[in-house]
């Protein structure tokens, strides 16, 4: 049975990750009201656009010591880390194409990112006279990406940007195809230096299947979902926060505040993700000894229930992201700033008190709660949304229907579903923002220390 346990959790975590949506789809529409909501980041001044040739001729030194003190935190600190092989290193010194392609390498993400400057204007946002980069500009995805509804500004070096524009910005990046391509067997040549292994699970062959292992935190599973599957133990959101973080607070610390928040924005994508129930949770609804069930008959032949279970789980995923993107982006074009989803994620109540980032705090307190909401949420979701979109195996999510529209859905139906949606969805919201503010809290503490510290 083993063997089959494995199969129908390997296959949900792909169905999840090969969907059109990454977690929340687009982050920035959550970010940046979460983050006007702190004064210190709405009234912080501009800061000066660098390009990273820039920051890394500057601080080229500091910087090899640093990701040599990063890279020595993830083996003692992140479980089942794949070391970076030392041939990785970064070192200072070359031309400047030479210490980006170093560093880069030593970060261990997709070469293809061109890293351009730019910041993502609101939907609805007056951008008439100002200078666009095209979406191919931005991102190496080529496929089922929000990106390609987004209208980005260009910045140039020397421009002044405000840092909540810069952090709210960044936060989406990483769905950019940042991870993409990095595992063993994905048929890049960079995958096969980076010494990240075989992909933990889903199709090794599919574009955005690769970056889940790095933007999904399985946590919380039971023990038995561990014993058949230990590859679920291998993913690595914690690794790529603790980077971005200590990235961050050194550019800060050094006098490079456009780099510090562009980074921050990259820390903040990964613990955001983390507050997406599915994304923290292998198989949302669906309890150990039904897995078990589906799989002992999938074992004596009838392997329609397991199909039908990913495809469900897989639906349910797809349809809370789609909510989420068509109600905010519907919510900013029609400038609606009082849209409960925009004001939940601004909702500053629960703020007290979470002023840090401990080291642990997307496993033990970020993932935890969001893991602990799984089973609630999925049941909103099938019974507020019409059985065909989580409910009817044979539908596709995203596939079936391009262009769906959910929010657009759940606006038709009785004011009680509105009402269940729109709570459910707000409460996750509301700890995505409170997240996101804790984590910049803590920044703002650090920048102002030393930098070897
Ligand atoms: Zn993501």
């Amino acid at each position: 049975m083993k063997r089959e346990l494995e199969c129908i959790v390997v296959a949900a975590a792909l169905a999840c990750a090969a969907g059109p949506a990454a977690a929340w789809s687009n982050h920035t529409l959550g970010a940046r009201p979460a983050l006007e909501a702190m004064p210190e980041i709405k009234a912080a001044p501009a800061v000066k656009v660098e390009t990273l040739d820039t920051f890394l001729a500057a601080e080229a030194r500091g910087l090899e010591q640093l990701l040599q003190r990063e890279e020595a935190w993830a083996r003692a600190n992140v479980p089942l880390y794949p070391a970076r092989p030392d041939a990785l290193t970064f070192r200072a010194g070359g031309t400047p194409a030479e210490l980006r392609q170093r560093f880069i390498a030593a970060l261990r993400i997709n070469p293809e990112m061109k890293l351009n400057l730019f910041v993502q204007a609101l939907p609805g946002e007056n951008v008439s006279g100002k200078a666009t980069l095209p979406w191919t500009e931005i991102t190496t995805r080529r496929r089922a990406s929000t990106a390609q509804d987004g209208v980005f500004l260009q910045l140039r070096a020397g421009d002044l940007v405000a840092p909540l524009e810069v952090i709210a910005t960044a936060s989406d990046e990483p769905d950019y195809g940042m991870d993409i391509g990095l595992w063993d067997d994905n048929g890049t040549a960079y995958g096969k230096a980076y010494g990240f292994g075989k992909q933990p699970f889903g199709n090794p062959a599919l574009e955005f299947a690769s970056q889940a292992p790095f933007h999904m935190g399985f946590f919380h599973e039971s023990a038995i979902v561990y014993k058949a599957a230990g590859f679920l133990r291998r993913t690595y959101p914690e690794y790529r926060i603790h980077l971005w973080q200590s990235l961050a607070a050194y550019a800060l610390q050094t006098g490079h505040p456009y780099w510090g928040w562009r980074f921050a924005g990259w820390a903040l994508h990964y613990i955001e993700d983390l507050t997406q129930p599915y994304h923290a949770t292998v198989l949302p609804g669906v309890g150990v000894a039904r897995m078990l069930w589906v799989n002992t008959i999938d074992l004596l032949g009838w392997h329609e229930p397991k199909k039908q279970a990913i495809t469900l789980v897989s639906n349910r995923h797809l349809s809370l992201e789609n909510y989420q993107y068509q109600r905010m982006r519907n919510a900013y074009v029609g400038h609606r700033a009082g849209d409960a989803l925009i004001q939940a994620v601004k909702d500053t109540r629960a703020d007290a008190g979470r002023d840090s980032f401990a080291d642990d705090a997307a496993r033990a307190v970020v993932s935890r709660e969001s893991n602990a909401l799984a089973g609630g949420t999925d049941r909103v979701l099938e019974q507020s949304l019409p059985p065909k979109y989580v409910s009817d195996p044979a539908y596709v999510l995203g596939e079936t229907e391009p262009g769906l529209d959910l929010y657009g859905v759940v606006n038709k139906s009785p004011p009680a579903v509105q009402e269940a949606m729109t709570g459910m969805v707000a409460g996750l919201l509301r700890n995505f923002g409170a997240h996101t503010r804790a984590f910049v809290r803590s920044l703002l503490a650090r920048s102002k220390q030393d930098p070897r510290r």
